[in-house]
């Protein structure tokens, strides 16, 4: 992990106008720290198809910070990813976040030709060589679907050995697991960057049902100190930035090669610890 640090913000495509403007606003307010790049997140099934489309190419060219896209390939045809690979490489789009995804409740099975991220990663490198930056998912935390950790080991090194050039985890709350799922994959041949990805900690009630949903844990101590505040948000605030300041801290000191903020679209709660860490603008 010899290589210099990357910062990077990711947002989600919103459904209102209004909803776009702040995004745009986020946006350029974090593009004054220069970040590497910004991601903006795929509907998985291609319900955000077009709003990602065009988020990031509006980052891209208006913003003027590199964009990449999510994609995912469950629910969607190769025909649809094709095409989508086909317009990005067309705007000069270079970095590709590459993903399974997981269709919203009610849209059924999986119904994609490509089942697994591995297979996303091979497809793009078969239609598109080496014109991208491919980065995977990655979890210290085990994926909540995995038959156990050593399963999902190995099939994150499946997806690195398919081409991907750089991994950017879920959240978590514990730099111990991040620390052991890189050891643990460097000692299984694999030396790609894996980059932290940061939830900035604003709100309790949320956050406990998204961790629950995507396997991230709550170390108790976080949540009991969390749940004593009640609707005190301006505590809750206080303490997740001094938390995930501490985090970050630990991880760059480390060796982490830089950050990844979940920014759900606000840029307060991540330059706050951008701001705490003392990171270059
Ligand atoms: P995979 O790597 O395919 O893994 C999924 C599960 O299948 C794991 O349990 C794994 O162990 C198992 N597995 C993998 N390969 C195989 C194989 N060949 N055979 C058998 N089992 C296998 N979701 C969205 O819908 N849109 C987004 O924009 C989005 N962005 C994300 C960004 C980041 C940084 C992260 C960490 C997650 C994101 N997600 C997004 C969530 C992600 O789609 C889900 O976590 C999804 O359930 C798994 O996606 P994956 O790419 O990790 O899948």
């Amino acid at each position: 992990m010899s290589q210099e640090r990357r910062y990077s913000f990711e947002f989600f495509p919103t459904k209102t106008d209004a909803g776009h403007e702040k995004l745009l606003a986020t946006a350029r307010q974090l593009a004054s720290y220069n970040p590497d790049f910004f991601s903006c997140t795929y509907g998985a099934g291609g319900s955000t198809r077009d709003r990602t489309l065009n988020t990031v190419l509006q980052l891209e060219n208006e913003v003027k910070v590199p964009a990449a896209p999510h994609l995912s390939c469950v629910g969607d045809s190769k025909d649809d990813l094709r095409s989508l690979l086909t317009q990005y490489k067309a705007a000069g789009i270079q970095r590709i976040v590459a993903l399974r995804g997981d269709l919203p409740s009610g849209m059924g099975m999986a119904s994609g030709e490509l089942r697994y991220a591995n297979e996303l990663v091979e497809f793009i490198r078969q239609e598109s060589g080496e014109h991208f930056h491919i980065e995977v998912a990655a979890y210290p935390e085990m994926h909540p679907q995995a038959r156990n950790f050593e399963d999902d080991l190995n099939n994150f090194v499946r997806k690195a050995k398919a081409g991907a050039n750089s991994a950017i985890t879920q959240y978590f709350f514990n730099a111990d697991s991040y620390f052991y799922f890189v050891e643990r994959v460097q000692q299984m041949g694999v030396d790609i960057p894996v980059v932290p990805g940061i939830m900035p900690i604003t709100n309790y009630s949320k956050l406990a049902r998204f961790s629950d949903a995507c396997g991230a844990e709550i170390p108790r101590w976080i949540r009991k100190q969390l749940e004593a505040y009640g609707d005190d948000v301006k505590s809750i605030q206080q303490f997740g930035e001094e938390v995930i300041t501490r985090m970050c801290e630990q991880l760059l000191q480390g060796g982490a090669p830089g950050l990844h903020f979940y920014t759900l679209n606000q840029a307060e709660p991540s330059l706050a610890i951008w701001s705490n860490l003392k990171l270059p603008r």
